[in-house]
């Protein structure tokens, strides 16, 4: 039987539509006003400003607002910590989203901890991660959320099942195993010092690819039956694992390349967005 193809594309599509009307509600509740999304893009990477466009993109399809800031590649840490303090007191945002990644001058990883956790919709703080880890009330980080509502909407079954990550990112690869955890599945975390990848992945009854290198993972290596979750994605439309017609021949369910999770993505963080919303407007 040919393997399910697990279509982030439509199913984003779908949600944008249940999202519109949830903003259309709190609207009327509050006499116009929408949910805020602050987007900061920090340099001029292209592929970051085109990520950025994307989801201020997404903001206005479901009839939200977003406020784009925009600073130079040259900002200090200092400025950008004192940027999202400013959009922390904001009471009209609710959410912030800092596109990573930001030029190296810059600590990270201390301005994703300085957002507010009640705006953090793209879950990206260690507050964040620690209380997801842990079973508590977070925003998901987008990505591997994104990932675990299209495997919920499938009924990918997740509990006693094998999961193998590659990658151990913090944005996307521990966020993604801990959350596998959470669903009562028993993980395996790769990373460019794990020895014999190719005899991890082929115990994986779930494969999530996270690698950020194009077709790394073999078809070979794919058991029948897997489950396989690719978040890869490169020039020419590929992921970070080989999913030849022989893979979708022999696999479960696949997540297509474009069109699985990249689209999962965005509308995750405009989910959380919008949910952040609710809270404030309540
Ligand atoms: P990253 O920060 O570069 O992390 C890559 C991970 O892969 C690291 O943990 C690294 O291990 C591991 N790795 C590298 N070489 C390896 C090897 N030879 N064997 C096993 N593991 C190896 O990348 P990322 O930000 O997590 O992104 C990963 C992929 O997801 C990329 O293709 C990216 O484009 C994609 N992505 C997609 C979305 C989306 O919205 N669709 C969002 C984010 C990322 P070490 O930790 O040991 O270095």
């Amino acid at each position: 039987m040919p393997a399910l193809v697990l279509d982030g594309k439509a199913l984003a599509a779908q949600w944008e539509q249940q999202l519109s009307e949830r903003v259309a509600v709190l609207k009327e509740k509050s006499s116009g006003k929408t949910p805020i999304l602050a987007t900061i893009l920090v340099g001029a990477d292209p592929a970051s400003a085109t990520y950025v466009k994307m989801k201020g993109n997404a903001c206005r399809r479901v009839g939200m607002d977003s406020l784009a800031v925009e600073m130079g590649e040259e900002t200090t840490t200092e400025q950008l910590l004192a940027k999202i303090a400013e959009l922390n007191s904001n009471k009209d945002v609710h959410g912030i989203l800092l596109q990573h990644p930001v030029p190296s001058q810059v600590d990270e990883r201390a301005c994703f901890d300085a957002i507010d956790l009640a705006k953090d919709v793209d879950g990206v703080t260690c507050l964040g991660y620690g209380r997801m880890a842990m079973g508590e009330e977070a925003y998901g980080c987008a990505t591997p959320k994104g990932i675990m509502r299209i495997l919920e909407h499938y009924n990918i079954e997740l509990e006693g099942k094998h999961a193998v990550v590659v990658g151990r990112s913090a944005i996307l690869g521990k966020p993604m195993s801990a959350m596998l955890l959470e669903a009562n599945a028993t993980v395996t975390t790769c990373h460019s010092r794990t020895q014999n990848l190719p005899a991890h992945i082929k115990q994986a009854d779930i494969i999530v690819g996270a690698v950020g290198r194009p077709e790394f993972i073999k078809a070979e290596w794919i058991k029948d039956g897997a489950v396989v979750v690719d978040a890869g994605y490169h020039p020419g439309g590929i992921g970070d694992i080989e999913i030849d017609d022989g893979v979708k021949e022999r696999c479960t369910a696949y997540t297509p390349v474009p069109g699985g999770v990249g689209p999962m993505t965005i509308n995750t963080l405009i989910f959380q967005s919008v949910e952040s919303g609710e809270k404030a407007f309540s």
